[in-house]
């Protein structure tokens, strides 16, 4: 067993910290939370080694609820590597991705779409070949209509029929919760409409609770998630509230009040944009931009705005909001999108408090795994973050770069004692 002596734990729930303890890690599980006095009779009955981590702040492993693993976050398009790449390049892409989020303190992901059940492959080799990795969820393909966002994916059904049949082969390889695309989104060439008709969205959330599975929602206008909300569907990834024209958010009080009451998270994807627009304005900047470039910096800085809005106006209506980066489309990467995204969120208003929760425990009780992971409580995977600044003056800044990432008891980061890893 492993002791560890921290300065400050934040264990995942709302709030909670207790100052100078002991967290026990037992294999991969937690094993006891004591004061340093109850350590003292502990210890001679137990045989730890203890570590001493006084100078630094504790906190679960951040939970990513949106990514997507086959790609790189290199803006390089899905499309591309849907056409070009062997499933084996694919694979070995998606785990090089997952253990990059890993070593940036990410112990848990769901990946919203994938083809040829990368993310899924790579699930299963971290358990069966009893390699190290982040948990990782997921849906296999995305349910999209014929042409849809993502159609490249696999995931295309037309009708509640084949719906239904698309959600149960996807549970039968493999797949952890159903993702449907309600909307356009940004694959090329696609219509800016509605992806489903509300009979074909009621099968699917049917089907998807029927085989006790969440399910999650792409909206990108105000009218899909207006309808989620009225429905009740376990996610609503990105939750934008404009018109397709995005001409501006439609900020109605009873949607966002509806989604706080009926517990629906959601997921921002704050930064998604973020990239396209950097790469744009450099072009503007060195005078390289042509008339399309410049009409496209102009949306895309609109579109970030309405993604702000959105989020600051649902956070205030408490709104229980989940963090989700979108790792792997256009320039989001796997390094740095998570703490790009609580960056901005912290800029938007969100308190850092607020912000560890929900990164860690909030996070894992919206994609259901949370009596495993989530907080550092008795029993639940050890799962942790040790970080030399305090995560409670700003989330952004603690864990830029982790000194510590502990994943079900292995050290996949150690900067702070330099102990030698073996793996
Ligand atoms: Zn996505």
């Amino acid at each position: 067993m492993k002791a560890f002596k921290v300065k400050r734990l934040y264990d995942g729930n709302l709030g909670a910290y207790f100052d100078n303890c002991v967290v026990v890690i037992n294999g991969e599980h937690v094993e006891e939370i004591l004061s340093l006095n109850e350590f003292e009779t502990y210890k001679i009955y137990n045989n730890v080694d203890l570590l001493d981590y006084s100078q630094y702040y504790m906190m679960p492993g951040l939970i990513d609820c949106h990514v997507h693993l086959m790609i790189p976050g290199n803006n390089t398009l899905g499309e591309y590597i849907a056409n070009e790449w062997s499933d084996g390049e694919i694979n070995i892409m998606a785990y090089r991705n997952a253990m990059e989020a890993l070593r940036n303190g990410v112990t848990s992901m769901r990946d919203c779409g994938s083809i040829n059940y990368a993310a899924i492959n790579v699930r299963k080799a971290i358990a069966n070949q009893n390699i190290i990795g982040p948990d990782i969820l997921s849906c296999g393909a995305p349910l999209t209509c014929t042409g849809g966002h993502c159609h490249y994916m696999g995931g295309e059904a037309d009708g509640p029929w084949e719906i239904r049949k698309k959600i149960r082969q996807q549970q039968k390889a493999g797949a952890d919760f159903v993702k449907l695309m309600g909307t356009y989104g940004g694959t090329i060439g696609i219509t800016k409409t509605l992806t489903f008709s509300d009979e074909e969205l009621m099968a699917a959330v049917d089907e998807a609770h029927l085989r006790e599975l969440k399910i999650a929602v792409h909206s990108c206008t105000f009218e899909m998630t207006d309808k989620l909300s009225k429905i009740g569907v376990d996610t609503i990834e990105h939750a934008v509230m404009c018109p397709s024209d995005c001409s501006k958010n439609i900020l109605d009080e009873e949607t966002a009040n509806r989604m706080a009451s009926k517990n629906i998270y959601a997921t921002y994807t704050i930064c998604c944009v973020k990239g396209e627009i950097s790469r744009l304005e450099k072009l503007i900047n060195s005078n390289l931009a042509t008339e399309s470039d410049k009409k496209a910096y102009e949306s895309n800085v609109n579109y970030d705005n309405l993604i702000n809005e959105s989020f600051i106006f649902q956070m205030e209506r408490n709104v229980p909001y989940v963090i989700g980066t979108d790792a792997g489309w256009r320039a989001a990467d796997f390094k740095s999108s998570f703490y790009d995204n609580i960056y901005v969120m912290e800029k938007d208003g969100a308190k850092s408090i607020d912000l560890i929760h929900a990164s860690t425990l909030r996070g894992a009780k919206a994609l259901g795994i949370d009596s495993k992971t989530g907080s550092i409580e008795k029993s639940k995977y050890a799962d942790i973050l040790l970080l030399k600044k305090d995560p409670a003056d700003s989330l952004a800044e603690a864990i830029k770069k982790p000194d510590v990432v502990i994943k079900k008891g292995n050290f996949v980061v150690e900067k702070a004692l330099n102990l030698t890893l073996n793996y």
